[in-house]
């Protein structure tokens, strides 16, 4: 959205894609087409960071872009002056002209494979809020929050907020948080004090209500028939069972590079973040010219971090096109100012809440793959029958072979197989991800761009 509002500022011809029916990315979902639009009260249980994305929809809505939304991508081609885009829209598939392309994919929720997680009643945090922003659904029963890191605090609070008992939350980070991590990053606390005390709120709302919070957990499993009714769990070195109707699982975010990915951009391993992510340089320009990476796509900086990476990559296309001014250059300024007190912020996240469940070894019956229902004992068997690289174990397996395309058990494949073989996993590499992304019939390919491929010319920047 913020890119696509600076660039149209500045008399930029531009087109918005996105999959969502409405404008708001993720954090801001349903903001203007939720259950929430217009009840305060409610929306307030959502928190003052929700609220704010009505100002930044308004902006998007002001400015003149041509908006696709309900639009799904699901191929790039690059020319040797920017590409061409193939999208479908209400079941048609069309193409699109540019001259600039600025990907903006935001991330997933980390998986965090582990006995029974593919049960009916056990899901993401990030999931469950979706449910709420989108259709006001709440959980309900004997609910238990499980894993680390802000967004676990921030649902858990929304939930109180709302009235929802929790039963326990069990605590994924290791118990002792090196208070060298802490002081390492010091002068990024410093700069963003709001967002500890923001933090330390969180806590205090969610100790205030007495929940049980269980520390250092580990060996997490779920059980039940059609649907989760036990976890079992270890907490600092005790067994514990727990009766449930829901379990709620996050270990983090990562960098949704599907697209980055198939269009061949180099990517590298965080090893601080522990994923993939596009190798770009200082303005989100990716290894392939004309092609920017910005927000979450790029790297975890969060929602303040994510416009403002946006607005370093137009203000370097407007400087290219020769048509930056004074009012381009301020915002840039502003956007690098902004990029780096969130980005001093991260290393102490990152330090505090590192993955811990999702690195693990799985049991040898714990799925992998869900659509193609592949075990970690099979993808195992077949490492040790040498498939050493995520592609060859897709070939002996089938796991990321399903409708997800491997979006979902990519991280997991390349985990196991530096695990299993010792290789670092910046070298184990990822899946190769082709293209059409998403599901789209051959009729439906071979027609794509026939009628209005001419008509859209290289109009749009991004
Ligand atoms: C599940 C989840 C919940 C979160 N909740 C919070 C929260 O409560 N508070 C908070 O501060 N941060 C939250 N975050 C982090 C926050 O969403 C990000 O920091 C912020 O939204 C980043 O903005 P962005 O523009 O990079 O990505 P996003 O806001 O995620 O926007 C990415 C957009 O790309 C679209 N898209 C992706 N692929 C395609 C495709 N192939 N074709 C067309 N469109 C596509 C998506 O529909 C989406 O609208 C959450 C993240 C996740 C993953």
């Amino acid at each position: 959205m913020a890119a696509a509002v600076m660039a149209a500022r500045h008399g930029l011809s531009v087109a918005l894609l996105d999959e969502r029916p409405s404008a708001g990315g993720q954090i801001y979902r349903g903001v203007e087409d939720g259950p929430f639009r217009n009840t305060s009260a409610l929306g307030s249980a959502l928190g003052a960071d929700y609220q704010q994305g009505a100002r930044a929809i308004a902006s998007l809505r002001a400015a003149d872009v041509t908006i696709y939304f309900g639009t799904s991508l699901w191929r790039i081609d690059m020319a040797e002056t920017g590409g061409v885009v193939s999208y479908s829209h209400d079941g048609v598939s069309r193409r699109l002209a540019f001259a600039d392309l600025v990907l903006a994919n935001g991330a997933i929720e980390r998986p965090v494979p582990f006995e029974g997680w593919t049960l009916p009643g056990v899901m993401g945090i990030g999931a469950a809020q979706l449910l709420l922003k989108t259709s006001a659904m709440v959980p309900a029963g004997r609910i238990v929050l499980a894993g680390n890191g802000p967004l676990t605090l921030l649902f858990a609070s929304q939930l109180l907020g709302l009235g929802v008992e929790i039963a326990a939350i069990l605590d994924t980070s290791p118990s002792r948080f090196g208070l060298s991590a802490a002081l390492a990053n010091f002068s990024g606390l410093l700069r963003n004090f709001d967002k500890i005390s923001r933090g330390l709120r969180l806590m205090r709302d969610i100790g205030r209500a007495g929940i049980p919070v269980h520390r250092n957990v580990s060996s997490l499993s779920a059980s039940g028939g059609d649907r989760v009714d036990a976890i079992r769990f270890e907490a600092d070195g005790t067994h514990h069972q727990l009766d449930v109707d829901m379990l709620l699982i996050h270990e983090g975010i990562i960098p949704n590079t599907q697209l980055s990915r198939a269009l061949g951009c180099a990517h590298v391993w965080d090893d601080r973040q522990k994923c993939l992510r596009p190798d770009i340089d200082g303005f989100g320009e990716s290894s392939i010219a004309h092609v920017y990476v910005v927000g979450d796509g790029a790297a975890i900086n969060g929602a303040i971090a994510a416009p403002a990476s946006a607005e370093m990559a137009v203000g370097r296309i407007l400087e290219r096109m020769g048509r930056s001014d004074d009012r381009s250059r301020a915002t840039l300024r502003r956007a690098s100012a902004t990029l780096a007190r969130e980005r001093a912020f991260r290393p102490f996240l990152d330090a505090l809440y590192p993955p811990h469940i999702s690195v693990a070894a799985p049991s040898d019956t714990t799925i992998v793959c869900r659509c193609e229902e592949v075990s970690a004992g099979t993808l195992r068997s077949a490492i040790n029958d040498g498939a050493i690289g995520p592609s060859q174990a897709k070939a002996f397996t089938r796991c990321g072979m399903g409708a997800c395309q491997g979006r979902i058990c990519g991280p997991i494949v390349s985990q196991m197989i530096a695990s299993e073989t010792g290789q670092p996993i910046g070298e184990v590499g990822t899946y190769n991800v082709r293209f059409p992304l998403r599901p789209v019939t051959v009729f439906d390919m071979a027609r794509c761009g026939r009628d209005d491929e001419q008509s859209e010319g290289h109009e749009h920047a991004g």
